[in-house]
């Protein structure tokens, strides 16, 4: 058994345990220095190593291209959801795919700011499939295409990204990453640019990562706050202010955590590809096999990070979450949006993790199914 509890929430989500405990010996004395990092000037050598080692960590980690920035930023992904359309909406023409709860409020948020066409919308049919991108009413001309690759509310995934060229688009893809961002290869030639709050598979809340084409980077609107502003973050190295310095410590150790990540005679990202691939398919297999539980999503879509279920006698969902917990599967409940139940199995769950849970849901169904 794991020395503590599974933790399957959403995000603020589990982190590897050899990370926090690492922090806790660095957090008064950061090697040698006499200062724990978030004591130190975010001007401070040290500190400027840190962010370094972070950055160069993250790039050869999720094989991000030189052509591509990585910025070190704050407000969360829904903050980006107004930032991005003030960097790149310059003639107010956005076009969104709406297939879950986040790239409809992302939606929502860019019309704000420009003109918004939906060029697909599953509300109806309760965001549990993807149209294919084929049958999508993209338009000619506009500043970018939005997607959420990862609707964590509604465990609906891209298998793979769009091509938006082959589908004669040439505008930028803006990808809201959050919650599969680092958990299997992305792409990149597909995107323009993505963004992701790292509170899911790489730290604590208060930074976000960005992913931007560096030709993508010009000047932004004039309503955009400067600290905002892609291109300007980007050229003083995501220190125009202060960047959340402690946060980026943390990601930086989960980098490195990665990087060793050994799975299947794999390493890094390929490996933690491959064990959330596993944990995925043994979570939806017991799901499938259950007359108790149920999984709604069209399974060629089904999220590998975020496992929304439901018990088909509903009334036994609080009964389940609470012995859950006392057997140490920790914050399964659902979205308040979506009630049920909801697994999220980022990097940091470890493949037993989801076996005690597979164990727990059969062992539940036999005693109340
Ligand atoms: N987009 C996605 C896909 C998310 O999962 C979340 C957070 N759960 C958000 C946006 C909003 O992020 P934040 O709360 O960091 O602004």
């Amino acid at each position: 058994r794991s020395p503590r509890p599974y933790n399957f929430s959403a995000g603020p989500a589990c982190l590897p345990l050899s990370v926090l405990e690492q922090a806790a010996a660095e957090m008064c004395d950061w090697q040698g220095t006499g200062m724990g990092v978030m004591e130190m000037s975010h001007r401070s050598s040290a500190f400027q190593s840190i962010i370094s080692q972070a950055e160069s960590d993250l790039r050869q980690l999720a094989q991000v291209p030189d052509d591509f920035a990585i910025l070190f930023m704050q407000g969360g992904a829904l903050a980006e959801n107004a930032i991005v359309p003030l960097n790149l909406a310059h003639t107010g023409q956005v076009d969104v795919a709406v297939t879950g709860s986040w790239s409809a409020k992302s939606a929502d948020e860019a019309a704000r700011y420009a003109h918004v066409h939906r060029v697909t919308d599953t509300v109806q049919d309760g965001y549990r499939s993807i149209p294919a991108p084929s049958t999508w009413t993209l338009r000619e001309g506009v500043d970018y295409v939005h997607l959420c690759s990862n609707e964590t509310i509604d465990g609906v995934e891209f298998a793979e990204l769009p091509n938006l060229r082959e589908l004669g688009c040439s505008a930028p893809l803006v990808v809201d990453c959050s919650s599969n961002q680092l958990s299997r290869p992305f792409d990149w030639s597909r995107i323009g640019l993505a963004f992701g709050g790292a509170q899911k598979n790489i730290g604590p809340a208060g930074l976000t990562l960005v992913y931007a084409r560096k030709a993508l980077m010009k000047s932004p609107l004039a309503a955009c706050p400067t600290a905002f502003s892609f291109e300007r973050v980007a050229r003083d190295g995501s220190m125009f202010n202060t960047p959340p310095t402690y946060a980026i410590y943390i990601a930086g150790l989960v980098f490195k955590w990665a990087l060793r990540f050994q799975y299947a005679g794999l390493q890094g990202l390929a490996a933690l590809d491959a064990q959330n691939r596993d944990k995925a398919a043994l979570l939806y297999g017991a799901l499938d096999g259950s007359a108790l539980f149920e999984n709604r999503v069209d399974p060629s879509v089904r999220s590998r990070m975020n496992v929304p279920f439901f018990l088909r006698e509903s009334s036994l969902t609080d009964t389940f979450l609470a012995q859950a917990s006392q057997a140490g599967l920790m914050q399964l409940k659902g979205h308040k949006s979506k009630g049920g139940c909801r697994a999220s199995i980022y990097n940091a769950m470890p493949l037993s993790g989801v076996q005690a849970l597979v164990d727990f849901l059969q062992d539940f169904e036999r005693r109340h199914g």
